[in-house]
């Protein structure tokens, strides 16, 4: 049985003081939740956020890291910055980083590998373009991104790693994947990760959902077999939004 796993990427929004203002509402509303829950702040507010969670079964993520451990890497925070500060699980590959930043495969798999090395949880982000879908590509692009990001990563691995199917085109756009056509990407990429390791390592995978989650639709989508959470951006950036997202099935 997979446990929900629903996750705010707070993205570049909120300072320190609004980050724990933030934090501190969740730690107070997020008490017997049966899912697992996570909230991803800003690099300079993971330090102070981490001090409002102890006690919490929040659990603390970080939205990037860098493909090396330590060096003359200038902009960048190394795993093991994110460690010290008590990151326990990392975002890779999402969308605006392969967009924006020009992240490849190759880069998110360096990070990948890196981050579960060191023992933190990964969320691999993966999702196709408008174009790409228009073009009935995206259960290749989606099962391509898969394929390359978790290159080498051991079965053992595996299991720290949650997949996130964020269709690019309804990334905070208010656009959302029907239901089904986000059951039928996230029933094939449980399918290929069968394909490359094994069908129990497919079965016990969390897949989110990303795209324009909301209250709204969350209850309708958590619904299908295969979606088993989701990472939230826009919704997450306020406790009335999140809120009632982590509580989908109340
Ligand atoms: C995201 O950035 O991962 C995301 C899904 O954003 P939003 O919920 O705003 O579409």
């Amino acid at each position: 049985m997979r446990k929900s796993f629903i996750a705010g990427n707070w993205k570049m929004n909120l300072t320190v003081t609004q980050a724990v203002e933030l934090a501190k509402s969740l730690v107070k509303s997020v008490k017997d939740c049966p899912h697992r829950v996570l909230i991803a702040p800003n690099f300079t507010c993971l330090d102070a956020v981490s001090k409002v969670l102890p006690g919490s079964p929040i659990l603390l993520g970080a939205q990037n890291m860098a493909f090396a451990e330590t060096g003359a890497y200038t902009g960048e925070t190394s795993v093991l910055m994110l460690k010290d500060v008590g990151v326990q699980v990392v975002i890779l590959g999402h969308s605006e980083r392969r967009s924006i930043y020009n992240e490849t495969d190759e880069i998110i798999n360096k990070k990948v590998k890196l981050a579960l090395t060191h023992g933190l949880e990964v969320i691999l982000c993966v999702g196709e373009t408008l174009e790409e879908r228009e073009a009935g590509r995206a259960i290749e692009v989606v099962n391509a991104q898969i394929e390359a990001g978790l290159k080498d990563v051991t079965a053992e691995e595996l299991s720290r790693v949650v997949i996130a199917y964020e269709p690019v085109w309804a990334i905070g756009t208010g656009k959302t994947a029907t239901p089904q056509d986000a059951q039928e990407v996230h029933a094939a990429a449980r399918a290929k990760v069968g394909e490359l390791y094994c069908p129990k390592c497919a079965e016990n995978l969390i897949i989110q959902y990303g795209g324009s989650m909301n209250a709204g639709n969350a209850k309708e989508l958590m619904a299908m077999p295969d979606i088993d959470g989701g990472l939230i951006g826009g919704a997450s950036l306020k406790a009335e939004t999140f809120l009632p997202i982590v509580n989908y099935d109340k």
